[in-house]
């Protein structure tokens, strides 16, 4: 049996975001590409992070601290709470959601809204926003 995706849906990863972190496809959906990034997180690839960031804010990626982080914490789930916007017909959306990890031996819920917008046809993570 093939394991199901990371980012928690019920499909293998080559079926889900392995898609997206190969280069295979793009996300068509907001949504998509937060559970994308979250299995980034997840499976170490840290290009796939920097590359899936605002354009404009690229080259303030921290590489490193992200990979320390990344394979320091012990990712356990993701649950997507709310989305708004963010369709295959929009250019913008929202997407709130938890994500669960053990750092240090403590489990911590990163909660999380973030704002993503779609330019040339990609969608990108802006940033985080208020609730
Ligand atoms: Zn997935």
């Amino acid at each position: 049996m093939t394991p199901s995706c990371p980012c928690g849906r019920e499909l293998p990863l080559s079926r889900c975001c392995g898609r997206f972190l190969d280069g295979e496809a793009l996300p068509e959906t907001a949504e998509d590409l937060m559970r994308s990034r979250y299995s980034a997180h997840v499976l170490e690839r840290i290009e796939y992070l920097r590359d899936t960031l605002w354009p404009r804010h690229q080259p303030l990626f921290d590489t490193a601290g992200t990979a320390r982080r990344a394979a320091d914490n012990h990712w356990t789930g993701l649950t997507v709470i709310a989305v708004h916007g963010g369709g295959s017909a929009d250019r913008e959306g929202t997407v709130l959601f938890e994500a669960r990890f053990l750092a240090g031996g403590q489990l911590v819920t990163h909660r999380e809204c973030s704002r993503f917008r779609k330019k040339k046809g990609r969608w990108y993570y802006v940033e985080a926003v208020p609730e």
